[in-house]
């Protein structure tokens, strides 16, 4: 999570060289660099966003290896960034924060986040996702309910200019922070009203439609173009954004 997350299995594998991980439930989790704190919070954080994420997607992997590194080996990663994750068919990570572990009102939310990525990219992985990428940060960031105000996003919004689908993932890619973060607020801002408009299951449907061609999904699944589902998504962002 931050606006210049990244996913980067190869820094995951050199980190996971050599941890020996405490399993427990769904989790392995290990401490590098860092002081290894025994919080029954993280424990419980964990199990609650994975209760919560599998819940709704039913796809998070059985096991999880969950790494803490240090804010210094963070840093290196991206002073904005507390956590990121790694998928890949055999083997899923989430990285924290050392500092974030013991903030009980950001934790769940990048462990919702997280966890969010990793249920995401398993159903993705059953097609070409190249037209879907740009849904993943917003959809992380609605599951993980990250407090954000709607009227606030907007105005963001407006500000900035509307993206299309290609831009919003091409800003979320961004390592300048205050692009990325313009594509955060746009992907999640038009997930958020998908699901406010034809209820929670479309996520979960689009990501699961073979159809590799995001239009053709969108259109399949809910009888509107996604043209016209973007010009509706426009217009509202452009009425509360101004008020
Ligand atoms: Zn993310």
């Amino acid at each position: 999570m931050g606006w210049t997350a990244v996913s980067c299995a190869l820094a995951l594998t050199l980190l996971l060289a050599g941890t020996a991980s405490a399993d427990a439930g769904h989790f392995g989790i290990s401490f590098r660099d860092c002081p290894e704190t025994a919080s029954s919070g993280l424990q419980a954080a964990l199990d609650a966003a994975y209760g919560r994420v599998n819940g709704t997607f039913g796809t998070c992997p059985d096991h999880v290896e969950v790494v803490i590194i240090s804010d210094g080996a963070m840093d290196k990663v991206g002073k904005h960034v507390d956590s990121f994750s790694g998928w890949n068919k055999e083997f899923s990570a989430i990285v924290l924060r050392n500092s974030s572990i013991n903030n009980c009102s950001s934790l769940p939310v990048l462990a919702s986040h997280e966890l969010t990525h990793l249920a995401v990219n398993e159903m993705l992985s059953k097609k070409d996702p190249s037209e879907y990428h740009w849904m993943e940060e917003g959809i992380c960031t609605w599951i993980s309910r990250e407090p954000l105000d709607d009227a606030d996003v907007s105005h963001y919004i407006v500000g900035h200019g509307f993206l299309d689908t290609a831009g919003i993932y091409d800003a979320i890619k961004s390592e300048d922070c205050a692009v990325s973060k313009n594509g955060y607020m746009q992907s999640y801002s038009l997930v958020k009203y998908m699901e406010r408009r034809y209820g929670l299951e479309i996520i979960k449907k689009l990501l699961e439609c073979p159809e590799e061609s995001f239009d053709a999904a969108f259109l399949q699944c809910t009888g509107v173009s996604f043209a016209s589902f973007y010009g509706d998504w426009k217009t509202r962002v452009m009425a509360s954004g101004r008020e």
